[in-house]
């Protein structure tokens, strides 16, 4: 059976699904499974072939993953715009600390309002609080609930910081 064509199936394929399953070929005929970023360096220089299996209902289905700037993309290997909405940039930011704080709370983490003004949108919490603890040191909850609100002064998001990050 040949294997199918990751590339083929574009933005769809599911790359970071937990039933997909990835397979390394090395080059020296080794067989390995896993899809972390080493592998994904060896791939792109071409060191190895990475596969991965998409279980089906009835059946699974062996695709070659053949577009590998698609795969670190998904991975968060390499920054990607589109799915992140965020540029790799310094990003602009307003916030606010969110009214309604218990004062007696003991949570080393605040609430707080914050909007972009550089333009960008968060569509993926876990590469904004990269950059914004790679940007300002801030420590944002990645684990907890997070919202956006739109309105005609543009989009806020709610988050919850790490207090003595914001310096307050
Ligand atoms: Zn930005």
């Amino acid at each position: 059976m040949e294997p199918r064509s990751a590339a083929a199936v574009g933005i769809d394929f599911p790359y970071t699904a937990r039933t997909t399953c990835y397979i390394e070929i090395h080059d020296d005929g080794r067989v390995t499974h896993g899809d972390d970023r080493a592998a994904c360096a060896r791939a792109v220089a071409g060191k190895s072939r990475l596969f991965a299996v998409w279980p089906g209902e009835w059946s699974s289905h062996l695709f070659m993953i053949d577009d590998l700037d698609e795969y670190a993309k998904a991975q968060g290997i390499k920054h990607d715009q589109n799915r992140t909405g965020l540029e790799e940039h310094v990003h602009d930011v307003e916030w606010t600390e969110a009214t309604g704080r218990n004062p007696n709370s003991r949570s080393p983490y605040i609430s707080i309002r914050l909007t972009l003004t550089c333009g960008c949108e968060i569509h993926d919490l876990g590469t904004f609080a990269s950059q914004m603890q790679e940007q300002r040191g801030w420590a944002i909850a990645t684990s907890v609930g997070w919202g956006s609100s739109s309105g005609p002064e543009g989009t806020s998001y709610s988050l919850r910081v790490r207090r003595k990050t914001l310096g307050i």
